[in-house]
């Protein structure tokens, strides 16, 4: 994950694809909100509030750690953890990574069962995560496993290795789906999923 090194001031990554590369199921229209104001929003609040602080000096994985556990800093700890967050969710998908192969299936298929069970428990985890969150897939005790955290919560304040991660705040697919969540992960899971990026996370 080395975009938990990187250091203040924080940039709005690029994209690691075009605006409309994942359309139809997530339209330009969504990537250009989601991206260019949400996320922005996350770097450049992150970066006024950590101006002057001890929190200036550190690498943005370690902001998220340190602030997870001070109660002074939830701002910090929420605007860092939603920079961190959306730049894993942006290589979370490519509309050209098809279906999983090799080492990550065999992962899947030893702690799910099969790929199909495993879409299904990480659909339901997504769609019953309430209100704002994130459903992700982490590697655990030597399995990988599904969680999901609310608002700018992430496995990485607490140890945890993700591998990928669905955004399951409205602002992620209100445009394209309106209150669909369940047909917007389904979709999500069928058509975007980067394998490849989850076998990389699975080292
Ligand atoms: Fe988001």
């Amino acid at each position: 994950m080395p975009f938990d090194q990187d250091k203040a001031p924080f940039e709005l990554p690029k994209l690691p694809y075009a605006d409309d590369a994942l359309a139809p199921v997530i339209s330009a229209n969504t990537i250009s909100f989601h991206h260019g104001k949400h996320h922005k929003a996350y770097v450049d609040n992150l970066n006024n509030l950590i101006k002057g602080t001890p929190y200036a000096e550190l690498t943005l994985g370690e902001i998220i750690k340190k602030s997870a556990k001070d109660d002074k800093a939830k701002g910090i700890f929420n605007n860092s953890a939603q920079v961190w967050n959306h730049t894993f969710y942006w290589h979370s998908m490519n509309a050209k990574a098809g279906a999983p192969a090799g080492k990550i299936k065999q992962a899947l298929q030893d702690s799910f069962g099969s790929v199909e069970e495993f879409q299904k428990a990480f659909k339901a985890a997504a769609v019953g995560q309430f209100g704002s969150g994130w459903a992700w897939l982490v590697a655990k005790d030597g399995k990988l496993a599904i969680e999901t955290t609310s608002n700018a919560d992430t496995p990485l304040a607490h140890g945890g290795k993700p591998l990928l991660v669905a955004d399951v705040w409205e602002h992620a697919y209100y445009l394209d789906f309106q209150n669909r969540r369940p047909d917007h992960v389904q979709a999500w899971l069928e058509k975007l999923v980067n394998w490849s990026f989850a076998e990389e996370n699975l080292g």
